[in-house]
């Protein structure tokens, strides 16, 4: 594939940076990947597995002469990053990051922003419940959408070299207002993580059943709730922080569905039980035909490991 960059760093070198930095080196996108992340043990881990080209020891050295730079560090650290680049980012060079909520980001970000330095959003809709630089893998991005939710006055070339970076490791994209980004992803992403953090917890407190009852019957259900609570508190506490509104509104409607269910447990209503169950198992469906995971049984264990 055609190199689209001289020079791409990163910030951040976890989960989202080390597999973004072994997929545009796998695919050839960048004449070189610099990278920096805040300790100097995830520095060393990154050096010692090869994860960039080169590990640098700050970020304005990261950042110096890089024609992209991408935030990879959690919502609530972009400011002060983008504070710590904005005085060494190269005149005509493009901001991007990867964070899970966009508005907050926006407003973090932009008002940095030095003259001649373009900033554009997105968002890979992509992960693992791992975190660090030792947990990447250059297949992360594969049939994943990136969604993208570029400012205006964007100019459309800028855009178009990074979408076509973000299609080279193999994303699906597309184009969204902030605001709604974050709407959909308090549904589909933040509010789930918060349900599953709720069951793991519940599961933890209660006295009647003991901690090594939880572990050794955990069925399927609530083993894929502690895998998904077993994500990066960092991240998640900024994504909750960071879009407050949106999460709070789907909270409520979670909540009163939840009554509603649980008075059709106590009434002893089968029908609107069945036919809820029924309505949702063919979003399960539609997610499998989208290609977006795996109808094998128990989840693919064993054939997927990876991939979330
Ligand atoms: P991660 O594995 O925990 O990595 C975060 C990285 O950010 C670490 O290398 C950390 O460095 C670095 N960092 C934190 N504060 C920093 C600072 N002030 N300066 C420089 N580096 C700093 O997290 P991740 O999963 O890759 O997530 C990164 C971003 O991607 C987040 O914004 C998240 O919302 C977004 N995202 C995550 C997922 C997912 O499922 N994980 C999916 C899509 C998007 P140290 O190790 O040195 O502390």
């Amino acid at each position: 594939m055609a190199v689209l960059y001289n020079k791409v760093a990163l910030i951040g070198l976890g989960l989202i940076a080390g597999s973004l930095s072994l997929a545009i080196r796998k695919h050839g996108l960048a004449g070189q990947v610099a990278g920096y992340a805040k300790t100097a043990e995830t520095r060393r881990v990154a050096e010692e597995i090869d994860l960039c080209d080169q590990i640098c020891d700050t970020a304005a050295e990261a950042v110096k002469d890089a024609d992209l730079v991408v935030l990879c560090v959690p919502v609530g650290a972009m400011a002060s990053v983008m504070a710590e680049i904005a005085p060494h980012l190269k005149k005509g060079s493009v901001v991007s990051d990867v964070g899970s909520v966009k508005r907050a980001t926006i407003e973090a970000v932009a008002p940095l922003l030095p003259e001649g330095v373009t900033f554009i959003p997105a968002h890979p809709l992509a992960g693992t419940e791992h975190s660090g630089p030792k947990s990447g893998f250059p297949e992360l991005f594969e049939n994943r959408w990136c969604l993208f939710t570029p400012l205006e006055g964007t100019d459309p070339e800028d855009l178009q070299k990074l979408e076509a970076l973000w299609q080279g490791v193999g994303a699906n994209l597309t184009e969204m207002d902030p605001d709604h980004h974050d709407l959909v992803l308090a549904v589909t992403s933040h509010v789930p993580h918060l349900i599953a953090y709720t069951m793991v917890g519940v599961a933890d407190d209660l006295s009647r059943v003991t901690d090594q009852e939880v572990i050794n019957y955990s069925a399927a259900g609530f083993r894929d709730f502690t895998r998904i609570a077993a994500s990066d508190p960092t991240m998640w506490r900024d994504v909750f922080l960071n879009n407050k509104e949106a999460t709070l509104e789907i909270l409520g409607r979670f909540t009163e569905e939840l009554f509603d269910l649980q008075r059709a447990i106590r009434r002893g209503d089968s029908d609107q039980l069945f036919d809820y169950f029924t309505r949702t198992r063919a979003i399960r469906r539609s997610i499998i035909e989208a290609g977006q995971d795996t109808d094998a049984p128990d989840f693919g264990r064993g054939t997927k490991t990876k991939k979330s």
